[in-house]
């Protein structure tokens, strides 16, 4: 079997038709025109840096032999080493990775933390693979990239489909590379290999704290506020489980197969156990399944969409009822949807600050690492609480006086940070 001719398990997010990178480039002309950015900055800043893609063979189990696309884009090395995670999907194109590399940028720069922008991924449907031809294509792909990552250089993370399991097996191959052990090249890895405390919650968890902060701003009591969150993975489990901590029902979630709607409030740990049993959220006795459609537009005051880009568009901006969009995924609303959301006073958490706290954590475990001394999960939850805050304060004050909605408040935050340190390191040579 050749890797194209893979099944497809489930509705792309995205199709190779759509160029997720023209949305990048769209909402960063959009904050650039607030900032009054000049032509050549926006020339800079409009591109990708480096762009690799690698096409290598892996052995099966049954010893034939698949070759797979894999990509690894890095958009901006002014401000540090570059950092962003890897996704492994069957729809990964290199227009996807170099958006994802571009808004790591920003999000990068709108916390203040000393990075630019990466992402990577491999074109597969991991759910196809054994764990010993996961672990040969991650090997595989992780020498491939090799002449790009580094401690000092480019710190790979997990995203959709990788795991601590996926950057422990990148760290031992970078590792048995250059002859010693590095942790510092990947985070997100295991507790015992140099993990973070607090790391695998840290995307749900800023995501929360992003939320409180806009209801304070907004006067929403959370107790009372229905969430609904689509995508029961890494970010969406976390940020669903915190919601009902602060009270909230929850009353939606999904995943790829759909989604499960109950309007008094699920019982989430029942059904993580339905999902850990049967594979997915749907199916769940104490609810009635729903489409992914259908969950954005349910009745609810927090939506949280916590699975892939593209979910938000023209053609359902003004059926969401929520009143606020707290965005775990990269990229789910088009810039048309924005527009639409801000005309209807519905107030979006954009994606590179409401789920920055997992590139927080992943800059905590790399100072960790580099410093051979670990933090409690008390302090990284506090500092991690402390950026979030901080950058909500500043964001929500720059939306306020240019008359911007939060996401173009954040980019003019960022992209203006970016643009100070291209400036003062000048043009190479
Ligand atoms: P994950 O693989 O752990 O979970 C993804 C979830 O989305 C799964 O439950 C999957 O079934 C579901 N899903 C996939 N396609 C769907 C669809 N079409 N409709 C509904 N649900 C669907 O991935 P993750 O790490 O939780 O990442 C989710 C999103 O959060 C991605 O956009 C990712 O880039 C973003 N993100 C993740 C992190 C992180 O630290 N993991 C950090 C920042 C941003």
């Amino acid at each position: 079997m050749v890797a194209g001719a893979q099944t497809l398990e489930m509705t792309p997010a995205t199709t190779p038709e759509q160029d997720l990178f023209d949305v990048a480039v769209e909402q960063f002309n959009i904050a650039a025109d607030v900032l009054g950015l000049e032509d050549a900055m926006r020339l800079i800043l409009s591109h990708c840096q480096r762009e690799l893609t690698v096409n290598f063979p892996v052995e099966m189990d049954d010893g034939s032999v698949q070759v797979f696309t894999g990509y690894r884009v890095q958009h901006n090395t002014g401000p540090g080493p570059t950092k962003g995670g890897i996704r492994y999907h069957q729809h990964v194109t290199l227009p996807e990775v170099k958006a994802l590399s571009m808004w790591m940028t920003w999000k990068c720069a709108v916390v203040g933390l000393p990075f630019g922008g990466a992402k990577g991924g491999v074109t597969v449907n991991p759910k196809l693979l054994s764990q010993n031809e996961l672990q040969n294509l991650t090997r595989r792909y992780t020498a491939e990239i090799s002449m790009m990552i580094g401690p000092n250089q480019d710190i790979p993370a997990p995203d959709v489909n990788t795991n601590p399991q996926i950057m422990a097996w990148l760290m031992d191959t970078y590792s048995m590379n250059v002859g010693y052990s590095v942790p510092g090249v990947t985070t997100g890895k295991p507790l015992v290999l140099g993990g973070s405390e607090g790391r695998s919650e840290a995307t749900g968890r800023g995501c929360v704290f992003a939320v409180q902060e806009a209801a304070k701003v907004l006067a929403l009591d959370l107790s009372k506020a229905r969430t609904v969150v689509q995508g029961f993975g890494n970010a969406g489990s976390v940020a669903a489980r915190l919601m009902a901590d602060l009270g909230s029902p929850v009353v939606a979630v999904s995943d790829s197969r759909g989604g499960i709607f109950n309007p008094s409030g699920l019982d989430l740990a029942a059904v993580t156990l339905h999902k850990e049993r049967t594979g997915s959220v749907v199916g769940y006795v104490g609810a009635d399944d729903v489409t992914n459609e259908q969950m954005l537009e349910l009745p609810c005051d927090i939506l949280i969409p916590a699975a892939l880009e593209g979910q938000i568009g023209a053609q359902n901006a003004d059926r969401i009822q929520a009143k606020v969009i707290a965005e775990a995924a990269n990229g789910p609303t088009s810039p048309e949807a924005d527009r639409i959301l801000f005309d209807r006073g519905v107030f979006v958490l954009p994606d590179i600050f409401a789920n920055a706290g997992g590139v927080t954590v992943s800059y905590f475990e790399w100072v960790q690492a580099l410093q051979a001394f670990p933090w409690t999960e008390q302090q990284v939850n506090e500092r991690l609480q402390q950026i979030m805050n901080r950058s909500f304060t500043a964001i929500y004050e720059t939306a306020r006086s240019h008359n911007v909605h939060m996401r173009t408040a954040a980019l003019v935050r960022a992209i203006g940070r970016v643009a100070e340190f291209t400036r003062l390191r000048g043009i190479y040579p």
